[in-house]
Formats: C-alpha cells, sequence, structure tokens
C-alpha cells in the first residue's frame, strides 16, 4: 500500500518506489513502446512491478518492410513480450480481443465489437486481482478507435470503486510537440498529407498535461523495446534528431479524476 495513516500520502506517480504495482492497458503491441515506453522503463527501472495488458495481438497492423513472415498477431504478440522484457515489464497479459483496425464496421470478435462496460469489466477484475497503485493507459488523442475503447473502459473500470483504486493516469503527446513534428513534415515532405493537417486539432491540449518526466536515463531500454517491433513502421524514423529526442526523453501524462476513487 502507498497510503500510511501517519505522515503524508506519498505521490504515486512521482515517488515510485520498490515493490509498487503499476498496470499499463494498451490496445495493441507496440503501444507500449512506440507509446509509453518511456514512462514504462522510469517505473520499472524504480522497482516497480509492471504488467502490461494488451487488449489485442494487433492483426490489422500494416507490416513494415522486411518484416518477419508468419502469422502477423503471432509475431506481434512475440514482438510484444520480447519488448515488454525490455523495458523491464514482468508480466504480460493478452486480453483476447481482435484488432479493429482503423475504421469500418469492427469485425466479430474485436476490441470496439465488445461494449465499453464489457471491456471494462475485464479491466476491472485485473485490477481487483493486481491491486495496482496506478493504471496507464494511452489517451487515444491520435484518435484510433482502439486506443479510445480501452481508455474509456479504465475510466469506467474504476468508476464508484471505492478504496484501492489506483491513479489513473493517461500518457499525451502535446500539441505543442505535435506542431513541430508537423512543421518538420511539411518541410521534409512537402507533396504530402500532411499538409491537410489542422496544428489546432494534433495531439493533446497542454493544459491538460500534469505532469512531465524527464526520462532521459531510461533512454537505452526504450530504444530496445521499439527495436523489437521489426514487423511495424517506427513513428519516429526520420525525424530529426532534436525532434526524435523531444519525443523519447520526456513523457507528458495527465492525471485522470474518476467519480468515486481515491486517488
Ligand atoms: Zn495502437
Amino acid at each position: 500500500m502507498t497510503e500510511t495513516t501517519a505522515g503524508p500520502v506519498r505521490d504515486r506517480l512521482l515517488d515510485v518506489r520498490p515493490g509498487d504495482r503499476w498496470l499499463v492497458a494498451v490496445a495493441h503491441p507496440d503501444d507500449e513502446s512506440f507509446g509509453c515506453g518511456s514512462t514504462i522503463a522510469h517505473a520499472a527501472a524504480r522497482g516497480a512491478e509492471v504488467t502490461v495488458a494488451c487488449a489485442t495481438r494487433g492483426e490489422a497492423g500494416e507490416p513494415a518492410p522486411g518484416s518477419p513472415d508468419g502469422d502477423l498477431g503471432t509475431v506481434r504478440e512475440g514482438e510484444l513480450r520480447r519488448a515488454a522484457a525490455r523495458l523491464g515489464v514482468g508480466r504480460v497479459e493478452l486480453l483476447g480481443y481482435r484488432d479493429s483496425g482503423f475504421d469500418g464496421d469492427p469485425p466479430a470478435g474485436s476490441l470496439c465489437a465488445a461494449s465499453v462496460p464489457e471491456v471494462a469489466d475485464v479491466l476491472r477484475r485485473l485490477v481487483r486481482e493486481l491491486r495496482p497503485d496506478v493504471l496507464l493507459v494511452l489517451d487515444g488523442s491520435d484518435g484510433h478507435r482502439d486506443h479510445l475503447h480501452v481508455g474509456a473502459a479504465a475510466r469506467a473500470a474504476l468508476q464508484g470503486m471505492d478504496g484501492g483504486a489506483p491513479l489513473l493516469v493517461e500518457h499525451c503527446l502535446p500539441n505543442s510537440l505535435l506542431r513541430r513534428w508537423l512543421q518538420e513534415m511539411r518541410s521534409l515532405r512537402p507533396d504530402t498529407a500532411y499538409h491537410a493537417l489542422d496544428p489546432a486539432t494534433l495531439g493533446r491540449d497542454d493544459a491538460d498535461i500534469t505532469d512531465v518526466l524527464d526520462t532521459a536515463g531510461v533512454l537505452d531500454r526504450r530504444e530496445a523495446a521499439m527495436a523489437e517491433h521489426r514487423s511495424q513502421a517506427s513513428p519516429f524514423d526520420g525525424l530529426s534528431p532534436d525532434l526524435r529526442r523531444a519525443f523519447l526523453v520526456r513523457d507528458h501524462l495527465a492525471r485522470v479524476d474518476v467519480p468515486g476513487d481515491r486517488a
């Protein structure tokens, strides 16, 4: 437990200690590395016992050139397990949904074919079993429906949970950083669809960010984890060294108030 009857309450996000428990809920293999890998590595390096719960095996992903042969879901599950180990994650749970893909009717058995309450029940069972101090999710501001679905399910899972509810934290890409990214993309690749993007809609409003973690000390773990996802193109490939570093050595987080929790 992180709270004591004597003394001040410890900040479970910023003051990570050995034996703390973190649950990271993501939609696809690679979200844990390309998304919130630095935050996971940061917590694990401080001794937290981290579990990654991944809703799908990422079957609808786009195989990168030179991707390993074989069934994509099997390949990506292997990548997830190896990447998680690189980040210091102790346990990986596959929740057994299929990847919903970007659009169209969600296929039978896919994450988005399940209702938010159904997925919330699955997450709530994991929370009751693992008793995490922190529940980390992606904020879904990239608009992928599977990312949004996991975030909504995480909020629903904690709603009304009395006592012992973990602190819910969203990993965000701030609008200011994505404006820099867009500017660079437009100058590097002037003939592409990047010109159609509205800078105002990118990522998360900077005002929502509650915490910024300096994760430079775990950059090597993050890089090693990302390199395991050979079947997927890295979102950071081709960026200038300065911008790439800006994405990788500082993580932006937003604490979420969930009615009924005691975070
Ligand atoms: Zn994803």
